[in-house]
């Protein structure tokens, strides 16, 4: 086992808030901190903040907070998000379980690295139905430089994962760092081992205007339109995102609620999240 995956095998895992959407009855549970140290990561949740939480201290919260929200409806879905949600193993599974007996569809955020063939397949035993991969880069040196990590066991891992849940594989459009070649490359990958057209692969644009390094900028939309067509010639479900993290799952003009460790919540709308990190960036 490696020194990240031991420091983090504790019965808690830090939570800054979870969130709840204003379309329908989903919840987004973000678990802080991350092995990987994205230059252009804008998630406040890449370090450990917010509050220590056990798995029953967190689920508690959130049947909670979905009552008080959404009354009787029964919670359609759950994201696991971070940060990187697979850096404790056991609170993870053990989350996963008890999620099941009150939401159905239960789906997994991650950057991929630790997810391999047995922590998946206790996961699925556990009920966990989707998982999004944030790939952030084909080439292993390109990736190293982005993340402080080669690309190798995540690309082994999305390959592993085949099949076996709903796949959905998420790059960040980074215009001269991660464009069409490296697209291209990834839609390559994928297409090969998607043998009957399930995998969904979504292009997200890079934010400059969040990001902590002024390494890029934000793309053109005919550079995105580019890319995705780039990678319609290879697979059948391709889909152009928003940034990463969870920006990625809010439409404009719609708000979600975020609902903190000890119960409060408060409205937030897309510009609010996008002003929050502007400052946080200073
Ligand atoms: S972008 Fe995601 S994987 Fe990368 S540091 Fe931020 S939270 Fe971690």
């Amino acid at each position: 086992m490696l020194t990240t995956e031991m420091e983090h095998e504790q019965e808690y895992r830090y939570v800054p808030f979870i969130t709840l959407s204003e379309l329908k009855p989903r919840i987004w549970i973000t678990l802080s901190d991350c092995n990987f140290k994205c230059r252009g990561c804008f998630s406040i949740a890449r370090e450990p903040v917010g509050e220590p939480m056990t798995v029953e201290q967190l689920l508690t919260l959130a049947k909670t907070a979905a009552n008080e929200y959404y009354g009787d409806k029964q919670l359609e879905e759950a994201v696991i998000t971070g940060g990187e949600s697979t850096l404790n193993r056991h609170y993870l599974v053990d989350l996963v379980s008890h999620l099941k007996e009150f939401v159905a569809w239960i789906v997994l955020d991650t950057n991929g690295y630790f997810l391999d063939a047995t922590y998946l397949d206790e996961l699925i035993a556990a009920g966990l139905a989707e998982v999004v991969f944030d790939l952030k880069a084909w080439d292993e040196k390109r990736h190293e430089w982005y993340t402080g990590y080669s690309n190798k066991r995540i690309l082994a891992n999305i390959r592993n994962a085949y099949g076996k849940v709903k796949l959905v594989v998420n790059t960040v459009y980074i215009p001269e760092i991660v464009d069409n070649p490296e697209i291209e490359q990834i839609a390559q990958f994928l297409a090969e081992i998607d043998t009957n057209g399930e995998i969904d692969y979504r292009i997200n644009r890079f934010r400059a205007e969040l990001s902590p390094e002024q390494m890029s900028r934000n793309p053109y939309p005919e550079e995105i339109e580019r890319a995705y067509s780039i990678v319609t010639k290879h697979m059948k479900n391709a889909v152009i995102g928003k940034s990463c993290v969870r920006e990625r799952q809010i439409e404009v003009n719609t708000g979600w609620i975020t609902v903190f460790p000890d119960g409060t919540m408060k409205r937030r709308t897309l510009d609010d999240y996008r002003a929050e990190n502007k400052r946080r960036n200073k």
